[in-house]
């Protein structure tokens, strides 16, 4: 079997089409805010990228860089200065912080109904309860990929490796709230590989380059590769051995342009969303 490939790359392109059609018949431009802490290069390429996407859809965007030795406080403090000004929808800090500020004091900072990436401890609760106000963007994205598979994981066996708050978990309560059968598999899980033989949907959220082998794929499974690992060459690959299991699997999404582009889509969508159900 060759696999189907799920093309993140298109997929999210017809989505931001979808997208820019509704942001161009709204009266007032859905506004992104992006607080990025330091120079990291990765950081400064993933921000000018939801910049550039967020222009490309009509939203407004605002970035706002502050110096690496920047306190807790004063991170906190404009992140509520974003928090009372009406005329931000969605506040996003650039991940990961200095060591000097807690990421979970960030997260906590920001209101849940402007917390576009979904990941304070409200919004991942509200998910939790089965009541979703802003969902992670990754795992929605990946939810996206699975419906363009054509498979409804309604009562499939699906295996999520990973059980990270941006990833794994949440990936796992959406599949479950899909009414599928899930288990999270994780570092201390034992057998790894008959765990993942057993399931129809695999999503791999483990940042280990082509961890996932074809051994472990049960014929047809769905297979999601969430990991974006650097090789020591400088390739760009994920936690999925793609060209072996893709000789398996029923569908496969690709890394580089699968689960990526369709972050920084539902990225634009949860912004839209964010400024939709705060002034109906
Ligand atoms: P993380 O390090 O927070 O979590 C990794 C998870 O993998 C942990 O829960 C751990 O238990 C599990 N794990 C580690 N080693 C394992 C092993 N040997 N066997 C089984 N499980 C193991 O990482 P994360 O933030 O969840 O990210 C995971 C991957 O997804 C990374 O490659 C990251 O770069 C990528 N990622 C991609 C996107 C995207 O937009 N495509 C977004 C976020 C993360």
């Amino acid at each position: 079997m060759t696999a189907t490939i799920l093309d993140g790359t298109a997929v999210s392109k017809r989505l931001m089409a979808a997208l820019t059609e509704r942001v161009a018949g709204m009266a007032r431009k859905p506004t992104l805010a992006v607080v990025l802490v330091g120079q990291d290069p990765a950081s400064q390429v993933y921000v000018k990228r939801k910049g550039k996407v967020a222009h490309e859809v009509g939203l407004g965007h605002r970035q706002i860089d502050l110096p690496i030795d920047t306190s807790e406080a004063d991170l906190l403090k404009v992140v509520a200065e974003l928090a009372a000004d009406d005329d931000v929808d969605g506040i996003l800090v650039q991940f990961p912080v200095p060591a000097q500020i807690r990421q979970s004091a960030v997260l906590d900072a920001i209101p849940a109904e402007k917390d576009v990436d979904g990941l304070t401890t409200a919004n991942l609760g509200r998910l939790v309860q089965g009541r979703p106000l802003l969902v992670a963007c990754t795992p929605k994205g990946a939810m996206r990929l699975i419906a363009e598979s054509g498979v409804d994981p309604a009562g499939k066996r699906a295996v999520v490796i990973g059980r990270s708050n941006i990833v794994g978990r949440p990936m796992a309560l959406l599949l479950e709230q899909a009414n599928a059968t899930v288990t999270v598999a994780h570092s201390r899980t034992p057998n790894l590989a008959d765990v993942v033989r057993e399931a129809d949907l695999v999503v791999a959220a483990v940042g280990r380059p082509e961890f996932v082998k074809a051994s472990w794929i049960k014929p047809g499974a769905v297979v999601i590769d969430v990991g974006i690992n650097r090789t020591p060459e400088g390739k760009l690959v994920g936690d999925v051995a793609t060209a072996e299991v893709s000789e398996v699997a029923g569908a496969i999404t690709p890394v580089p342009g699968g689960v990526g582009p369709m972050t920084i889509a539902m990225l634009m969508e949860n912004t839209v969303e964010a400024a939709v159900s705060r002034r109906p």
